[in-house]
């Protein structure tokens, strides 16, 4: 393993800002770290970068404990969202400044801007000043002048949320192929699901602190390990009700019963569980189709056309709103309709939700 958390755990005073945290990123994989604002990110970022101690825990690179090693000595760049490119200096003069810290001879050094300017395609703004950039080229030089030290980990945090959406989804290309072309092994922090998703190998999502769930964005997304993860991994809806049998595990849901013949629980009867189902998942039938196991019977409130598909709300008399996406042909506000729900396409999730009671149906499910 290239970098390994063990445990950390930081804590601002009283503030606990980052609570038994352990991950791992491989040599050359791309790894990122995706969690709403305020999560801990970028504190995790400057654990590893050494820039502040951990209150507990430990920083590993290549198997060897850095945990008390000076930044300078850990071989790890770090990319900020703001730009902390020097104003007086021309582009390669600020590729260049992050070499002379490491006894790096002026003709090496020299080769070494300019490949590295040619990698991030600028070798035709070497001699400009930031200002005169764009904020994309600006960007790019960041990435330059971090990656021509041959780091052995790269960090960036949140290095596009500063720019526009198209901007933003362009770099992202450019950063995934700068990655790929170096082979540098990445740890890419954001709060963007659809960055993280479009960017990374694996996922390592984060909520208050804590990880909630780790894999391959697919199966993170297919399968949720918990309920936070389901939720802010692209759109669900959630269902609830009461668990109301054992033996077979059965979960009321409005009039409907789910039935989950592979699954135990220690929940008690009466447990409230919350199922998570993407939209996509959702179908809808006329109001008395009799060839739906389970649906729930409801009223068109709302249809919004997005172009390339329909998001059509439904008011549930059992439910919140559900939300069903449909590529054609929607209904029309008003109409009466069942939701199918796909039993098998379900998480079902405990109070706490992080007990899922579904396994035995997603044997896929990663944690
Ligand atoms: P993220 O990068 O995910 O937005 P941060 O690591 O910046 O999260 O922050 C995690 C928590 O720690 C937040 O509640 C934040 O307010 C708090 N925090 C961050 N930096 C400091 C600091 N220097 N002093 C006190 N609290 C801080
Ligand atoms: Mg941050």
């Amino acid at each position: 393993m290239m970098l390994e958390l063990d445990s950390l755990t930081h804590r601002y005073g009283s503030e606990l800002a980052v609570d038994d945290v352990s991950f791992g990123v491989e040599e050359g994989e791309l790894v990122a770290l995706l969690g709403p604002s305020g999560c801990g990110k970028t504190t995790i970022v400057q654990a590893i970068a050494g820039h502040i101690h951990p209150t507990s825990g430990q920083v590993a690179l290549r198997g060897a404990d850095v945990t008390d090693t000076p930044p300078e000595s850990r071989h790890i760049s770090v990319v900020f969202q703001q730009s902390t490119l020097y104003p007086h200096m021309t582009v390669s003069d600020n590729v260049a400044y992050g070499l002379t810290a490491r006894n790096i001879d002026s003709e090496r050094r020299t080769e070494l801007v300019s490949e590295y300017l040619e990698l991030v395609d600028l070798s035709d703004q070497r001699a400009a000043y930031p200002a005169e950039l764009s904020g994309g080229q600006q960007r790019r030089v960041e990435l330059a002048r971090a990656l021509a030290p041959q780091p052995d980990v790269l960090l960036l945090d949140e290095p596009l949320s500063a720019l526009d959406r198209t901007l933003r989804e362009r770099l992202r290309d450019e950063i995934a192929r700068i990655q790929r072309e170096t082979g540098v092994t990445t740890l890419f922090v954001t709060h963007d699901q659809d960055e993280a998703m479009a960017l990374a190998d694996r996922l390592v999502v984060m909520n208050e602190g804590t990880v909630s769930g780790s894999g391959e964005p697919r199966s993170l997304y297919e399968s949720p390990p918990t309920a936070f993860v389901a939720s802010f991994l692209g759109r669900s809806n959630t269902v609830s009700g009461p668990i109301t049998d054992q033996q077979p595990l059965t979960v009321s849901l409005g009039e409907q019963q789910l039935v989950l013949t592979d699954t135990q629980t220690e929940l008690p009867t009466g447990t409230t569980v919350t199922c998570h189902v993407r939209p996509t998942a959702l179908s809808i039938r006329p109001p008395d189709s009799a060839d739906t196991p389970l649906s729930l019977a409801g009223t068109v409130t709302r249809v919004t056309d997005l172009g390339k598909r329909y998001d059509v709300t439904i008011s549930v008399d059992a439910a919140n709103d559900l939300v069903v996406e449909q590529p054609a042909s929607p209904p029309t506000v008003g109409d009466a309709v069942a939701v199918a729900l796909p039993a098998q396409q379900l998480s079902i999730f405990g109070p706490d939700g992080c007990t899922r009671l579904d396994e035995a149906l997603a044997p896929e499910a990663s944690t």
